[in-house]
């Protein structure tokens, strides 16, 4: 892929659409792994039909959608169901985030995963950004957005790459404790930074 991608990655809450969203609005395009996740389990896709036969009726709703509160908290509570349930989804994640990064026409695309390093997605980019918070802001955030309970937030921050190691990886980290207005403003510093990086004469040299 010639494309110069930045991946936007961070923990539950921390800020990653919220940052998604500033890069969108200058035109940039974002993809979106979330909603790559959603598509490739439509009914009748592959790993909808490996769902449905691993786990019957109660794996879904009566429209057929994937029952995602019961589907959450069976891997959340099973290390090894959600290390099955990421062996049928993450192929095609990845496949259908190709192509749709194949497809941007911007100065450069970005990728916004919450498991850009614990899915490989890292390899498809070329530079990481990672959101931080501390995990108080963390909970209070995803908890006001959600209404979900917070034992509920802290498992999914205890099955997430721990803080430290995320942001040690990272080629970038902005700090998002403060106001959106100071989030954007890092953005905007970085994006000025990004746009030659992303220019093919650059990555020639
Ligand atoms: P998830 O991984 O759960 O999808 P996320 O990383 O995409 O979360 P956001 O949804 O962007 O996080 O942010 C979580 C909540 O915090 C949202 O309600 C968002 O509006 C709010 N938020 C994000 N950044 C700030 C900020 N700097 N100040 C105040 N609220 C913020």
């Amino acid at each position: 892929m010639s494309r110069w991608v930045l991946g936007l990655t961070g923990g539950i809450g921390s800020g990653k659409t919220a940052a998604s969203n500033w890069f969108a609005q200058r035109g940039l395009v974002v993809v979106d792994a979330d909603v790559v996740a959603r598509e490739v389990v439509q009914p009748q896709q592959p790993a909808w039909c490996a769902i449905r036969d691993r786990y019957g009726a109660d794996a879904l709703l009566d429209d057929g959608q994937l029952n995602r509160p019961w589907l959450r908290t069976k891997v959340f509570a099973d290390a090894a169901e959600r290390v099955w349930l990421e062996q049928q989804t993450h192929p095609a994640i990845r496949d259908a985030i190709v192509q749709q990064l194949q497809r941007a026409q911007s100065l450069y695309a970005v990728l916004v995963s919450p498991l850009l390093f614990e899915s490989q997605q890292v390899q498809l980019v070329q530079r990481v950004l990672v959101i931080d918070v501390d995990e108080t802001t963390q909970l209070q955030r995803a908890s006001a957005r959600d209404g979900n309970d917070e034992e509920q937030i802290k498992r999914i921050i205890q099955a997430q790459m721990p803080r430290a190691e995320r942001c040690a990886r990272a080629d970038d980290v902005v700090n998002n404790e403060g106001d959106l207005a100071h989030l954007q403003q890092q953005l905007h510093a970085l994006h000025t930074r990004y746009v030659p990086l992303a220019q093919p004469s650059s990555r020639t040299l």
